[in-house]
């Protein structure tokens, strides 16, 4: 799954490894992590007769497959001095000090737990403990999500806590392998390491709780209190109801909002408070707790599902609050304040800024329902033509040729925003592209709608020649041609496959048919051709009330390190009519027109989307 989602899994092979047998007939002494001078040793032998060894020869290297144990025997020989060979295996296994970790565990509707997630030499019971507190972690989240309860962000808050759990325990991990399984160099570690966890109860508490993972504290928001991130201590509690434990009350699947003894009035008005949620967080109030909650100051806690407390009376926000970010805010919540933006780390940092205001905007949902595909969209134009689109409510296949990243941060940006989007790779301009692009597109389609249509088209993706005239050689001309104007007519057949009646194409060509730039003729020849797609086209797809027009923008902020010279953009700002340089998102509600039902009567048209550029 991880190769096919196309997940990365950085970090190192295994450099050493641990062989291991279950053996019958044999009669060895028990050894418990027994360091020889030659290696390490374990033995124990089961109530049945049956003995497993597991043994390390310092210095040696994994073997690359599977032992036999013949290799087992051999080597507990060379390490204890004792003879196996004449034992029955019932099982022979090696395991090794590999250490990976995805880079991210969450790709869209990908998510990764456990093994899945994470390899590592399996030591004190981290691997087992690891994969399932990912699950538990995501478990609720994904609940939440299928029962659209799930607040902006919190599946993405699985990789954000998640991850760096896994870092620190990959961490522990390689340290503990060093000091098992390193010879005679690592022994002045190794008593340091003793002296620290026998003089100290703070050492071996922090080893404790970073092998168990009891120690974890996810960032859940502001406030000082003990227990804040931390996991529900265990703890006894006597209710209204009955008499419990802490733990037992997660039990529910639900998240608990504990009131704990003291101010009645206090108690009264927090569980009027969460009235509204009552369906996700199940309120107790609680008349005597044990040790280990009866933490000083706190009046209540809020603890999710998973069991680490989000909220404590009398320290950070207020209890709305919290409950909103966790929680869904519930339908028809009265008095309750709206939910706050969700803040936890997410899965792609969003590197591109927002475009100002636009992206607020009121979705109008002029779209909904509809599919469309955006050539070129991780970045620019196109980047905002899906951003715009999918706020209208279209489900957008955000296109990119090698830029996986900016891709996938329109996405996140499109999802955190409640829209739908997925990803598209393909490079265009060469053999095979349209089949490329529409075996993800189709894929992308049916996985979300259960069909493969087309609702819109936006060929958006281009390149700039920027070559002088004398300069510009045949297979320069070649490539602007194939990707500017070869593939939209190819993406356009194609697409007219998967296009209803009444659908849309919209081509971004540029002011550049009409305004004459010597550095850019190939350019220009390209775009004018794409014009031409529009006027023929319109006429043969009029029938099918399909329209197809042509967007000409004119100088339109992008990445050029050109728009961070001030004066340089200011001499072109003066070319528009409306002395300002344009922006993606003046393009992108153009394009955002043409695609609703309100242009059903503009087709084979020429929109100069300038800012007044052409007047002259
Ligand atoms: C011999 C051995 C000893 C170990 N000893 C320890 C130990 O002492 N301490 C420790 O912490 N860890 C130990 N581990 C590691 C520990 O078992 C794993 O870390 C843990 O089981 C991982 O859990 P998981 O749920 O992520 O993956 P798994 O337990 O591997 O579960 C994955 C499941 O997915 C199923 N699956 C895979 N592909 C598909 C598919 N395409 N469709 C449907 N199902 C699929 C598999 O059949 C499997 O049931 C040991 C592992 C082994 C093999």
């Amino acid at each position: 799954m991880r190769r096919l989602g196309g997940f990365g899994f950085p970090g190192a092979d295994a450099t050493r490894d641990m062989l291991r047998a279950d053996v019958a007939g044999i009669d060895v002494p028990n050894r418990r992590f027994e360091r020889l001078e030659g290696g390490l040793a374990v033995a124990a032998r089961r109530p049945d007769g049956v003995t497993r060894v597991m043994v390390h020869e310092f210095g040696a290297r994994p073997r690359g497959a599977q032992p036999g144990f013949a290799d087992v025997a051999d080597t507990w020989k060379r390490v204890t001095g004792e003879d196996i060979s004449a034992g029955t295996p019932l099982w022979v296994n090696s395991f090794g000090d590999a250490s990976r970790q995805a880079g991210r565990y969450r790709d869209h509707r990908l998510f990764l737990a456990g093994d899945a997630a994470h390899q590592q030499m399996p030591i004190g019971g981290q691997a087992l403990n690891l994969g399932l507190q990912d699950a538990v972690n995501l478990g609720w989240k994904l609940a939440a999500q299928v029962q659209r309860r799930g607040p902006d962000g919190l599946l993405d808050s699985y990789h954000g806590e998640r991850h760096a759990v896994g870092q620190r325990v990959l961490n522990n991990i390689r340290a503990q392998a060093l000091l098992l399984l390193g010879s005679a160099e690592v022994e002045p570690v190794r008593q340091v390491f003793a002296e620290l966890a026998a003089g100290s109860e703070n050492v071996r508490a922090h080893l404790a709780g970073m092998i168990s993972g009891l120690d974890i504290r996810y960032d859940v928001g502001p406030g000082r209190h003990p227990l804040l991130g931390r996991r529900l201590p265990h703890a006894d509690i006597t209710t209204t109801e009955s008499t419990t434990t802490s733990t037992s009350l997660l039990r529910s699947g639900r998240g608990v909002l504990l009131l704990l003894p003291g101010d009645d009035a206090r108690r009264e008005e927090l569980r009027t408070l969460a009235a509204p949620w009552a369906d996700l967080v199940h309120t107790v109030t609680a008349t005597s707790v044990s040790e280990g909650l009866a933490a000083p100051d706190t009046g209540a806690l809020l603890v999710r599902p998973d069991g680490h407390v989000v909220w404590a009376d009398t320290d950070g926000t207020d209890l709305a609050t919290a409950l909103n970010r966790w929680f869904k805010e519930p339908p028809r919540a009265t008095g309750v304040p709206a939910a706050a933006p969700f803040t936890a780390p997410v899965t792609a940092p969003v590197t591109a800024p927002a475009p100002a205001k636009k992206n607020r905007r009121t979705h109008m949902n002029r779209l909904t329902g509809k599919t469309a595909l955006v050539t070129g969209s991780s970045r620019g134009m196109g980047r905002a033509a899906a951003l715009r689109l999918a706020q209208e409510g279209a489900l957008v296949a955000v296109h990119y040729t090698a830029n996986r990243e900016a891709a996938d941060d329109v996405v996140t940006l499109i999802e955190k925003d409640g829209g739908r989007a997925f990803t598209v790779r393909a490079e265009l301009g060469v053999p095979g592209d349209v089949h490329e692009l529409f075996l993800g597109l189709e894929s992308g389609l049916r996985e979300r709608t259960g069909t493969t249509g087309l609702d819109i088209l936006v060929n958006n993706a281009g390149v700039m020649g920027g070559v002088k005239p004398e300069d510009t050689t045949p297979e320069k001309f070649d490539q602007l041609f194939a990707v500017n104007a070869k593939a939209p007519f190819f993406l356009i057949q194609r697409a007219l496959k998967n296009m209803p009646d009444g659908g849309r194409i919209i081509n971004i060509t540029s002011g550049l048919t009409r305004f004459a730039n010597p550095d850019e003729i190939a350019y220009a020849m390209t775009k004018g051709a794409v014009d031409q797609l529009a006027l023929h086209f319109a006429k043969y797809l009029g029938p099918r009330n399909i329209t197809i027009n042509s967007v000409a923008p004119g100088i339109t902020r992008n990445d050029n390190p050109v728009f961070g010279i001030p004066e340089a953009v200011e001499q072109m700002a003066q070319l528009s009519a409306f002395n300002r340089i344009g922006e993606p998102e003046d393009v992108a509600d153009v394009v955002a027109f043409l695609a609703t039902d309100e242009a059903r009567w503009i087709t084979g048209s020429f929109v100069d989307a300038t800012g007044g550029t052409l007047l002259g």
